[in-house]
């Protein structure tokens, strides 16, 4: 709230009353205080893979590049920060779609079961490197789903793909899938026994570039964008997402996807 008081003078000199304006300003102030903070995130994001870079590339030209297994080490570095800064500015453009030209989805029904195996497919090869046992569980005759398949592909990368990341070695992740008939809805969930997320950071986990460990996620490649972004198309299909989790034991997140305008459901 802004509160102006304007005192009315008379020409004699005076006083002739006060003028009280009171403004709600809060909502405007919270949006400037968002995107100012947004901004600095944004550029200190892109400052520290920078940096790295930079010092990387100092040390070859210094003479490290004589050294092939050193330089060898030092190009690899450059190169996933690199990686990192396009993974960064690439979630960064799709959000920033998103909020200037909203979510446009082209729904399509869509076989739940293939979608599934598909996804846990795609992360068999990271899991097996990462050590971690990706299991699929799921009937096997689910009700079609009423998706845009590229926004739940996604949704299903960056969920797998933060299960895996946040689990140890010897963990699992499992992903799973049940229809609700009477809802006409499918609740796919992907538990892993990873590290788990603290109860006092939970309700903020979906914000944009919220982390439990910017050391780690940066660490791992991470941007932190990827449940931000994930929670925007699942919310875009009408559905929701949710996330529960206990540090040192794992994490669970569930989000449920519409079945077939008029399918099985009865
Ligand atoms: P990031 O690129 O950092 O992984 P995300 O938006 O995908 O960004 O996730 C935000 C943060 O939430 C992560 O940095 C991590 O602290 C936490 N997080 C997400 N998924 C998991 C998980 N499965 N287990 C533990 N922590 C997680």
């Amino acid at each position: 709230l802004r509160v102006t008081f304007t005192p009315l003078q008379h020409d004699s000199g005076k006083r002739g009353g006060i003028i009280t304006v009171l403004q709600d300003v809060t909502e405007q102030q919270r949006l400037d205080q968002q995107r100012k903070e947004f901004v600095a995130n944004v550029s200190h994001e892109l400052r520290t893979p920078l940096t790295t870079v930079k010092s990387y590339v100092e040390a070859l030209l210094d003479g490290a590049a004589q050294d092939p297994e050193l330089s060898n080490r030092f190009l690899k570095v450059t190169m996933s920060e690199t990686e990192r800064m396009i993974r960064l500015v690439n979630d960064l453009l799709q959000l920033s779609r998103f909020d200037s030209q909203g979510i446009h989805l082209r729904y399509v029904e869509t076989d739940a079961n293939q979608l599934l195996r598909y996804a846990a497919d795609r992360f068999s090869m990271f899991g097996e490197q990462q050590g971690v046992q990706l299991r699929l569980e799921v009937a096997e005759n689910l009700p079609p789903i009423y998706v845009d398949r590229d926004a739940i592909n996604q949704v299903l990368d960056n969920l797998l793909s933060n299960a895996v990341k946040y689990t140890p070695e010897g963990g699992s992740v499992v992903l799973m899938a049940q229809a609700n008939r009477h809802l006409k809805r499918l609740y796919i969930s992907i538990t892993d026994t990873g590290i788990g997320i603290p109860k006092r950071d939970l309700k903020r986990i979906f914000e944009r570039f919220y982390r439990v460990d910017k050391a780690r996620s940066r660490g791992q490649g991470g941007t932190g964008l990827g449940l931000a972004i994930a929670r925007e198309l699942v919310e875009a299909h009408g559905a929701e997402i949710d996330i529960e989790s206990e540090v040192n034991q794992g994490t669970t997140v569930t989000f449920w996807v519409p079945f077939y305008r008029g399918g099985t459901a009865g």
